[in-house]
């Protein structure tokens, strides 16, 4: 067997073992019906914890709050999912997002991510290996551009911000959703920041951006309509294990 082939089946078989232990470690939680999966529909006594946070993670179709809060936007607040047809790029595909698009008739789809590590169990191979700040598509291309806990991965967000603007339709719209502390006034870069800084931000994840509350600024500032999002006060917030405070932006073209 070739070295890249083992490589490929070893970590295929190690992402069955965590699977399987998951199922085990998630029977205490499925013994309950308090909160609902709405991507997977399958429901708990609780979701099951992820890193800090507490009722966080679906063990079915594994999505956390975003997902679910970013499903429940496409569904029933854009009405993603219905006619007419769109173009879609969903960059970073997160494998519980990705499975609600698939086989879709109004949904031409396409996938990128700059990582080819696709047999990792939460994102999907993708059908485009391109970063999101350098988008290899002409202008004008995509109704809709998915890009969740992404820009804040990316040195040069603002450039990928425009990159997705220009890919855009007019009339199109983007789906961003990243951790931002609206505590903070401005969003800093992990450049100007020390480690001791960087660990008191976030519980000091490994990530380029520590985003503020200028976040949708940021998106204007590149062209960008960006409406407050106040949607997950208006739905059934503590079923589906989001927080009220949550938001996603929605920039328009
Ligand atoms: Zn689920």
């Amino acid at each position: 067997m070739k070295p890249y082939a083992q490589l490929i089946t070893s970590q295929v078989f190690m992402n069955r073992l965590r699977n399987m232990r998951l199922q085990v470690r998630s029977i205490p939680y499925r013994m309950g019906d308090t909160v609902e999966c709405p991507i997977c529909e399958n429901h708990y006594k609780a979701f099951m914890p992820f890193r800090y946070r507490k009722n966080a993670y679906c063990p079915s179709c594994k999505s956390l709050e975003r997902h679910r809060y970013a499903y429940l936007t496409l569904r029933d607040r854009l009405g993603f999912y219905d006619a007419p047809l769109k173009k879609v790029l969903h960059f970073a595909p997160d494998t519980c997002l990705s499975m609600t698009v698939k086989g879709n008739q109004y949904i031409d789809y396409l996938t990128a991510d700059n990582m080819t590590s696709f047999t990792n169990s939460i994102t999907d191979k993708p059908d485009c290996v391109m970063s999101i700040d350098d988008i290899q598509f002409e202008k004008n291309t995509f109704d809709v551009v998915i890009a969740i806990g992404v820009l804040v991965m990316v040195p040069e967000d603002t450039k990928a911000m425009r990159e997705v603007y220009r890919v855009l339709k007019p009339g199109g719209y983007a789906i961003f959703h990243d951790p931002i502390n609206y505590k903070q006034a401005y969003s800093l870069s992990d450049t100007s920041l020390t480690k001791e800084e960087k660990l008191g931000l976030y519980h000091g994840h490994d990530q380029r951006w520590y985003y503020g509350v200028d976040y949708a600024d940021r998106l204007q500032a590149q062209g960008f309509e960006v409406e407050d999002d106040t949607y997950a006060q208006q739905i059934d917030n503590k079923r589906y294990g989001i927080s009220p405070n949550e938001k996603i932006y929605i920039a328009r073209k």
